[in-house]
């Protein structure tokens, strides 16, 4: 991927991506159908596209958000009288979009617990939507053995990928049929954009997700996607580093006497890590808030960022205790990291 641009380069090329911003192209007779107009297409959108293509091993699509992306697929992917299944303990904004949004266009949707997935029957449904490991409890889903499932039952499966992102994990390769990712985390990973994407190797699901994000407006503007690049770039490195200090700092939380839980992706073979996110339960609300404080861990309802940060989900309305934290590690060095958090614990 970092390489992507260098074979094509020609003496005086900039050696980075350049940022393009237009709405606008010179139309010839015959038009470059990704040069007609903005919403169609442009040279920065298109450009992170064929990066992100080379990292899913797919085609892809760039939304304004992760939840643009999922709109946009549920709405290109779906009809008047399709069921979806989606965990009751998934990302919540995609169960409120598919009830309060598309139940009026004769959309239905039932809900699963992660731990519950693996057996649910599938029968007459549509679309099957899962997250693995789910946010915030972390439940991993074998995804080769449940798409097989979904394909024995003719539904089809959705994999959102945005806590392992592409490099960890590739559910398309395990039989999903589609992948979606919140890029706004881990993959731009800075904490100062939003975007989406959608990855899948089925043609006509694309052409008409291309379709529906054209007619409905939805691409994002290129200065946003060219940041996302910058990101992409360093993705590597960044969740290196996130995933060493999230394993250096899983001894302090369980050995601590003021962590009654602590939760972590139990290990899998199709994933490369169990990943940067940890579960930890502290005695209540206002432990868990001193707790992020004497850390110095950001208290933000995002993962995936520079900083290490923390998210008490019972705020939200998540079904978790209200000393429940979701701790995102971010690329701080290790040893400052778990000598901070050692403190942190003892002043508690
Ligand atoms: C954040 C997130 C989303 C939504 O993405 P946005 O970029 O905030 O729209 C979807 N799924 C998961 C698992 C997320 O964490």
């Amino acid at each position: 991927m970092l390489h992507a641009r260098s074979a094509a380069l020609t003496p005086g090329d900039p050696v980075p991506e350049p940022l393009v911003m237009t709405s606008a192209f010179a139309l010839p007779e015959q038009p470059d159908p990704d040069r007609t107009y903005g919403r169609t297409a442009t040279p920065s959108v298109s450009a992170v596209e064929q990066r992100l293509s080379l990292i899913e091993d797919a085609p892809c699509l760039l939304f304004p958000s992760g939840m643009g992306a999922y709109g946009a697929l549920l709405m290109a992917a779906l009809q008047s009288g399709d069921r979806v299944l989606l965990l009751s303990d998934g990302y919540f904004a995609a169960r409120a979009l598919t009830e309060q949004i598309l139940a009026p266009f004769g959309i239905s949707m039932d809900t699963v617990p992660a731990d519950g997935i693996a057996t649910a029957p599938l029968e007459g449904y549509a679309m099957v939507v899962i997250e693995t490991p789910s946010n915030p409890g972390l439940q991993v889903v074998d995804i080769a053995a449940f798409s097989a499932r979904c394909r024995a039952a003719g539904a089809r499966l959705v994999v959102d990928n945005t806590v392992c992102t592409p490099l960890l994990q590739q559910p398309l390769d395990l039989g999903a049929d589609a992948v979606i990712v919140s890029d706004t985390k881990a993959m731009a990973g800075h904490s100062d954009l939003l975007m989406g994407h959608v990855a899948s190797r089925d043609t006509a699901l694309m052409e008409k997700l291309h379709a529906t994000r054209t007619l409905a407006g939805a691409i994002p503007a290129p200065m946003e996607a060219w940041l996302l690049l910058r990101g992409l770039e360093t993705l590597e490195i960044r969740l290196a580093r996130m995933c060493e200090n999230a394993r250096a700092a899983l001894p302090l939380l369980q050995n601590s006497d003021k962590v009654a839980d602590v939760t972590y992706p139990r290990p899998h073979p199709q994933a490369a890590d169990q990943g940067f996110l940890v579960g930890a339960t502290f005695a209540d609300t206002p432990t868990a808030d001193r707790f992020l404080s004497l850390a110095g861990f950001a208290p933000t309802t995002s993962f995936g960022g520079l900083h290490s940060s923390g998210d008490r989900r019972a705020r939200w309305g998540d079904d978790v205790p209200g000393g429940f934290l979701r701790l995102s590690f971010g690329i701080e060095p290790t040893a400052q990291l778990t000598a901070g958090l050692t403190r942190a614990l003892e002043r508690l």
